[in-house]
């Protein structure tokens, strides 16, 4: 992935593992509260690259004693290779969340799991500057995430989340990211998602289809539930940074022009992951970011869809 350094500490084994916030995903800094995850998901090569980066062979908490030394960045995303509040990362997302909301931070945040109360109410005292918080769930079949998402919590508890931030005024969507093929693509799944995420007042969704390489694609062709799933990855397509193992084109194009049809049918937006769907970016049938794009021009920080 392309990086370029907005902090930068040299990582020791023998030091605290220092806070990086590096200006990167879709226009926009981002920054892990641990090297590592514990949710653990089968399909995710993230979280390890980062561990090993890092050199760790556990999720571990990174080091926020630094952080006073550091501006503020104008925007942060939480978090691109591990979830802000996975039981190790909670009590570093508040702190770190109470530290750069009062210096004006704008905060976009992707998690699976469950927002503390503590920090559903900072969150609600500075909702003006909440880009958005998109809560992962792609699928309402507890034994497909206990086998794909081991350490996440349950969708239903997830799905609160969509609940309390509605509740406390902060803009929140549902992401179906990964979407499997075979296991979550067919049509009465996504239209219960769709019902989801409308019935609990989300104010839409973010797609996006699964890639693999390495690592987490053979965790997946390991997995029984994934044996049809794992024969549909044929495209080795660009994504952002790389190379990647893929659904072809046609089927996710059919796929997200459903997700569009049922989500304007309930009055919600839709995007896609730009990164995952470079081939997309170019044609305007859908909305390449993972951004709220539509909070963003609201503001005028953005003038135009961002470019991932
Ligand atoms: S929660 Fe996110 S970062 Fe953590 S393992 Fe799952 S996909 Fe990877």
């Amino acid at each position: 992935m392309r990086e370029r350094k907005f902090v930068d500490t040299s990582v020791s084994r023998r030091s605290p593992l220092p806070i990086e916030i590096q200006p990167r995903y879709c226009v926009n800094h981002a920054t892990d509260l641990t090297a590592g995850c514990s949710f653990a998901c089968i399909y995710c090569p993230f979280a390890d690259l980062n561990a090993r980066r890092r050199g760790v062979r556990r999720p571990t908490a990174v080091d926020l004693s630094t952080l006073d030394d550091h501006p503020a960045p104008p925007t942060l995303f939480l978090s691109p290779a591990s979830d802000a509040f996975a039981p190790q990362a909670a009590d570093n997302t508040h702190r770190l969340l109470s530290h750069l909301l009062p210096r004006g931070t704008v905060v976009g945040i992707v998690t699976k799991g469950i927002i503390p109360d503590e920090t559903l109410s900072l969150l609600a005292v500075y909702r003006e500057q909440i880009e958005g918080v998109a809560v992962g769930v792609t699928n309402l079949d507890d034994e497909r995430n206990a086998r794909l998402e081991p350490g996440c919590p349950p969708a239903a508890l997830r799905l609160r989340n969509i609940d309390c931030l509605v509740a406390h005024g902060v803009a929140v969507g549902l992401r179906l990211d990964p979407l499997i093929p075979e296991v979550d693509d067919v049509p009465e799944s996504l239209e219960r998602m769709a019902d989801e995420a409308a019935r609990r007042g989300a104010l839409g969704i973010t797609a996006s289809y699964v890639i693999a390489w390495g690592r987490s694609l053979r965790r997946m062709r390991r997995e029984p539930l994934l044996a049809k799933a794992v024969g549909w990855l044929t495209e080795h397509m660009p994504v952002e940074g790389g190379m990647a193992w893929g659904v072809a084109l046609p089927r996710r194009r059919e796929t997200y022009s459903r997700l569009a049809a049922l989500t304007q049918a309930r009055g919600l937006k839709f995007n896609i992951c730009g990164c995952k769907n470079v081939e997309l970016r170019t044609s305007d049938e859908f909305r390449t970011s993972c951004r709220n794009t539509w909070f963003l021009d609201d503001r005028g920080l953005r003038a135009s869809e961002p470019e991932c």
